[in-house]
């Protein structure tokens, strides 16, 4: 396999709405297999209580973040609940390029950015069991303001409305059963 071949297999992306435990899954599939790279986003988001710049995002004031935009920076980049977020293009060229798999953790409108730019990109869309348990999980979550769970509840629907345009749809009812199918899909 050539670089270039590597360069565009090794990209898979995971989508689904905000509360599906998408984190949980992700981080499970990067702690026990040390091939797979999750990409580290930008966010103009203020952090939740132990959140870590640089680990679980870099958090950037709007300005820098634009910035980073005009300059290509990002090789997708989204509105999301009022704030913006976008995938650092360069730490992933250079991971692919190396044979690394990498996973993006990111939200529908990325998504669909990347499906245009990486046609090769493996994308599967993490689905809840049912509506009610996803707004349960939000709202148990109680970092989040009212507004803000309202945004993203309207914003869920939205995305589970588009999970037909994904290569695979996993519904994360039960972790142990999700991460396995997860495993199987982003094995090649
Ligand atoms: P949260 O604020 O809950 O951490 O993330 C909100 C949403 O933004 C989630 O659906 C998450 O997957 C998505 N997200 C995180 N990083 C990125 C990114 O780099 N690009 C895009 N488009 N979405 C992202």
């Amino acid at each position: 396999m050539n670089a270039m071949t590597m360069y565009k297999y090794g990209l898979k992306v995971i989508t689904g709405p905000s509360g599906v435990g998408k984190g949980t899954l992700v981080k499970k599939l990067i702690e026990e297999d040390k091939n797979i790279w999750l990409s580290i986003s930008a966010t103009t988001r203020s952090p939740r209580d132990g959140e870590v710049d640089g680990k679980h995002y870099f958090f950037l004031k709007q300005k820098d973040f634009k910035n980073l935009i005009k300059e290509d920076g990002f090789l997708e980049w989204a509105e999301f609940a009022g704030n913006l977020y976008g995938t650092p293009r360069a730490e992933v060229q250079k991971k692919l390029s190396i044979g690394k798999k990498v996973l993006l953790e990111i939200e529908l409108d990325g998504a669909r950015q990347i499906r245009k730019t990486f046609k090769d990109a493996f994308q599967i869309f993490i689905a809840p069991p049912s509506f009610r348990e996803l707004e349960k999980r939000i709202r148990g979550r109680a970092t989040d303001s009212e507004d803000d769970i309202n945004r993203r509840l309207n914003r869920a629907k939205y995305e589970i409305d588009a999970q037909s345009e994904f290569d695979a749809i996993v519904i994360n009812d039960n972790i142990d059963t999700a991460l396995d199918e997860i495993r199987r899909l982003i094995k090649t």
